[in-house]
C-alpha cells in the first residue's frame, strides 16, 4: 500500500493530538523527519513522497510511545541546545532552552584561558558549550550520577571530534567531595536540582516519569543544592571568580539572600525571553 509523508504525518499528528500531547503537529514531523532521514523542508515540499513499510512500522511504534508521554527526545536520543547536537537518555535532564540564558549570560564574562566548574553537569551541554564557545578554557563537569557522566562523556567525545583542542575532565562527585582541595576556578556554574519536592507531583508526565528526580528535586523548600553549592563555592572560586545558577522563576530572592550571606558581591539577576527570572550570579573577593 502506497503512503506518503503527508498522509502518514497527519495520522500521527492526530494520534498524538487524541492522547492530548500539547506538541502533537511538531513531534509527528519531527519523528517522520527521524524515521525518514529527512528534514522539514523537504518533508513539506514533497509531501506526496513515499513512505516505505518498514519507516511506516517505526514511526507508528515511536507514535505510540509519544502517547504514553515519553519524552520526545528519549525516543530521538538527542535535543539541539546552544546549536549543538547533544545525546540524551533517561538518566540525564534533557536540555532546556532556558538553560541557554545561563549560557550566554557566562559567556559574556567568560575569557580565554579561565577554568570553569559545571556543578551537576547532567548531560554536560552547559559545560561543552561553554568549552566550544571559548579558547583555551579548561573545563570540570561534576556528577554525583555516574549514568549522567557516561552520557556527557559520549557528548564530549563527539563534540572533540570537531574540535580536537577542547579540554573537559568529568568526575564524579557529590558536590564538592570528590575534588582536590587546591582546585581553583574562575568561573563556577550550575543548573542544580531546584523544584520543591511537593511540586514535583505537579509537573507533566514527560518530566515526573520519564526524566530523573535527582536532577530535579531541591527538597523541600527547592532551595538545597543553592545553600550548598553557595557555601562550598567559597573555597574553590579564584579572587574575582564568579558563581552563575539557573533558578526557578521564583527563587530569585531567596537565591540573591543565600549569595550575599555568604559573602558574594555584585549579585545581579537575568530574565528569561518568558521574562521570567532565570539566571543569578555573583562575584568572589575573598
Ligand atoms: N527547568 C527544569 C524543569 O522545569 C528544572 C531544572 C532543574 O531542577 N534544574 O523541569
Amino acid at each position: 500500500m502506497f503512503r506518503s509523508y503527508s498522509g502518514v504525518y497527519r495520522e500521527g499528528m492526530e494520534r498524538l493530538a487524541g492522547a492530548g500531547i500539547e506538541e502533537a503537529a511538531l513531534d509527528a514531523r519531527l519523528l517522520l523527519e527521524y524515521v525518514c532521514g529527512t528534514d522539514r523542508n523537504t518533508l513539506l515540499a514533497h509531501g506526496e513522497r513515499e513512505v516505505s513499510e518498514k519507516e511506516y512500522e517505526r514511526y507508528n511504534a515511536l507514535i505510540a510511545r509519544r502517547t504514553e508521554h515519553v519524552p520526545l527526545q528519549h525516543l530521538t536520543g538527542e535535543q539541539e541546545f546552544m546549536g549543538l547536537t547533544f545525546m540524551v537518555n533517561e538518566k540525564v535532564l534533557v536540555p532546556r532552552q532556558d538553560t541557554e540564558v545561563l549560557v550566554e549570560e557566562v559567556l559574556r564574562n567568560l575569557h580565554d584561558g579561565m577554568r570553569i566548574l559545571d556543578m551537576c553537569t547532567g548531560s554536560g551541554c552547559i559545560l561543552l558549550s561553554l568549552l566550544q564557545y571559548s579558547n583555551d578554557c579548561v573545563g570540570t563537569g561534576v556528577d554525583v550520577s555516574a549514568e549522567a557522566l557516561a552520557v556527557a562523556g559520549e557528548n564530549y567525545r563527539r563534540l572533540q571530534g570537531q574540535r580536537p583542542g577542547m579540554n573537559a575532565s568529568l568526575i564524579e562527585s557529590n558536590l564538592f567531595e570528590g575534588l582536590p582541595k587546591e582546585e581553583r576556578y574562575e568561573i563556577i556554574v550550575s543548573n542544580p536540582p531546584y523544584i520543591r519536592t511537593s511540586v514535583i507531583d505537579t509537573l507533566m508526565p514527560e518530566v515526573r516519569e520519564h526524566e530523573p528526580l535527582m536532577a530535579l528535586d531541591g527538597r523541600e523548600d527547592g532551595l538545597h543544592f543553592y545553600r550548598e553549592i553557595t557555601h562550598q563555592a567559597r573555597e574553590y572560586l579564584s579572587r574575582g571568580g564568579m558563581l552563575f545558577y539557573e533558578i526557578g522563576y521564583d527563587q530569585a530572592v531567596e537565591v540573591c539572600e543565600i549569595m550575599a550571606g555568604e559573602g558574594f558581591r555584585e549579585i545581579e539577576v537575568v530574565k528569561d525571553f518568558a521574562g521570567l527570572d532565570r539566571v543569578v550570579y555573583g562575584s568572589w573577593f575573598g
